[in-house]
C-alpha cells in the first residue's frame, strides 16, 4: 500500500519521543547526541523551559488572530529584531523559503516603485539553496530540485560564490540585486569570504542596486554574533530569516532598510498565519535567551573549542576527514568516503549530523550545547573515524 505519509523524504528509521537540550531519547530508550537541531533549527535546544512555557501560556491565551487585528507579540518581536539588526522594518511569516519569496518580492518592488522596473534580475550563486517553491527554485543552483518542477520563474543568474570578476560581469542594465547565504549550508557549508561580502556591498552600492541576505541558516546566533553580516563589517538592504528564530516553532521573518520595506504598501504582500500571535511568542522567548548576557560569546567559544577537536579529527585521520569548513556553530568536515556510510557510523555511536551538498558532514548542534555534550560528540567522532 501507498504510504499515508507522503514518501518524499529519505527518512532514518528513528523517532523520538522527548528530548532536552542536545539529547534526544527514542521510544525505546536510546539517546542520541542532537547535532543536526533538526536542521539548524532548534536553536535553544530541545524542551527549554522559558520557550515551552512562553508558547503553552501564548496558547491558553491566543493562538491565532490574523494580520486584520494589531499583534502585540508581533510588534514586540520586530522593534527587538530592529533593534539588533540594520534593519528598519519587519515582514513576519512562516518559513525560510516564504522568506525569500518575500525578500526577492521586496527587492522586486523596491526597483518597480522607483522607476526602475525593469531591473527585476537577481544575481545568485552556484552552491545556492534558499528553498523549495517555484521563485526559491529558481534562485538556488540545484539543478536536480527543479527537475520536472520547470518552468520555473525566470529573473535569476548564477555565478560562482567568491569571484568578484563574475559578478561584475552578470551586473547588467535589468540587475535588480544579489543575493545568497553568508555560509551556503544545503550547499556544503561553504563561507562567502568577508571581502567577498564587502565587494558585494560596494558593487551594490556602485550600481544602485540590493543586497540580499539569506541568513535563513546562519541568522540568530548559529554562526556566534546574532546574524553572519556582522562580521564581515557590512549591512545588508534585506534579509531573510527562519529556522533558528522560533527555536522549533515554524517563524520566518524579512527585515529591511526603510527605503525597502516602505514600497510593500498595504495589500502589496500578504500571510494568513505569518507572525500571528503563538509564532511571535516564540520569537520572542528565542530571543529572551539568544540576547542574555554572555551568551553569543558563550557561543564563540563553544564552537572555538569544537573546531580545533574537528581540525584535530582531520590531522589525525585523514582517511575520513579531509577539511573543515564553516564558522561558529554552523560546521562541515568534508569526507574521504561516503557521506551516507559516515552519517550512519554517527547514527550508531548516537550522534546525529546533517548531509550538505560536496560530501559534507554538517555540524550545527543547538546553541546551548555543553563543553561536555562538545565532548563527547568530539568523542564520537573519533570512535568512527577509528573504525573507518
Ligand atoms: C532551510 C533553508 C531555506 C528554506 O527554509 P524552509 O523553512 O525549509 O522553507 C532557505 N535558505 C536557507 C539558507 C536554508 O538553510
Amino acid at each position: 500500500m501507498f504510504p499515508a505519509l507522503l514518501p518524499n523524504f529519505v527518512r532514518a528509521n528513528l523517532a523520538f519521543s522527548h528530548g532536552e537540550g542536545a539529547r534526544l531519547w527514542t521510544d525505546d530508550g536510546r539517546t542520541f547526541l542532537d547535532f543536526g537541531a533538526g536542521i539548524a533549527t532548534t536553536s535553544i535546544g530541545h524542551g527549554h523551559p522559558h520557550l515551552v512555557a512562553a508558547i503553552a501560556e501564548q496558547a491558553a491565551k491566543v493562538m491565532h488572530v490574523s494580520n486584520l487585528w494589531r499583534i502585540p507579540q508581533a510588534e514586540r518581536l520586530a522593534e527587538r529584531l530592529v533593534a539588533q539588526s540594520f534593519a528598519d522594518s519587519v515582514f513576519f511569516c512562516n518559513s525560510g523559503a516564504e522568506a525569500n519569496e518575500g525578500m526577492i518580492k521586496m527587492m522586486r518592488k523596491a526597483m518597480a516603485s522607483t522607476g526602475r522596473a525593469e531591473r527585476h534580475r537577481i544575481i545568485c550563486f552556484d552552491g545556492a539553496f534558499h528553498g523549495r517553491t517555484l521563485g526559491t527554485l529558481a534562485a538556488g543552483s540545484n539543478e536536480t530540485y527543479r527537475l520536472g518542477f520547470g518552468p520555473v520563474p525566470g529573473g535569476f543568474d548564477h555565478v560562482p560564490l567568491n569571484n568578484m570578476n563574475a559578478v561584475r560581469d552578470a551586473i547588467g542594465p535589468e540587475t535588480c540585486g544579489i543575493m545568497l547565504e553568508p555560509i551556503q549550508g544545503d550547499g556544503g557549508v561553504r563561507a562567502a569570504d568577508p571581502r567577498f561580502l564587502k565587494a558585494l556591498r560596494s558593487v551594490c552600492d556602485e550600481y544602485a542596486i540590493l543586497l540580499g541576505l539569506d541568513e535563513v541558516q546562519t541568522g540568530m546566533g548559529r554562526t556566534g554574533t546574532l546574524f553572519a553580516y556582522e562580521q564581515a563589517g557590512i549591512t545588508p538592504d534585506v534579509m531573510a530569516l527562519a529556522k533558528g528564530i522560533g527555536g522549533g516553532f515554524p517563524l520566518g521573518a524579512v527585515l529591511a532598510t526603510e527605503a525597502v520595506a516602505k514600497h510593500l504598501t498595504p495589500g502589496t504582500h500578504g500571510t494568513t498565519f505569518g507572525g500571528n500571535p503563538l509564532a511571535c511568542a516564540a520569537g520572542n522567548a528565542v530571543l529572551d535567551v539568544i540576547l542574555a548576557p554572555r551568551f553569543l560569546e558563550d557561543v564563540r567559544r563553544k564552537a572555538g573549542v569544537l573546531k580545533i577537536g574537528l581540525e584535530a579529527l582531520v590531522r589525525d585521520y585523514p582517511s575520513t576527514f579531509t577539511a573543515v569548513r564553516g564558522h561558529g556553530l554552523l560546521l562541515g568536515l568534508q569526507c574521504a568516503q561516503p557521506l551516507a556510510g559516515v552519517q550512519a557510523a554517527c547514527e550508531a555511536e548516537g550522534l546525529l549530523a546533517l548531509p550538505a551538498s560536496e560530501n559534507v558532514l554538517r555540524l550545527a548542534p543547538p546553541l546551548v550545547i555543553s563543553d561536555d555534550d562538545c565532548a563527547q560528540a568530539l568523542a564520537k567522532l573519533q570512535r568512527v573515524c577509528r573504525a573507518g
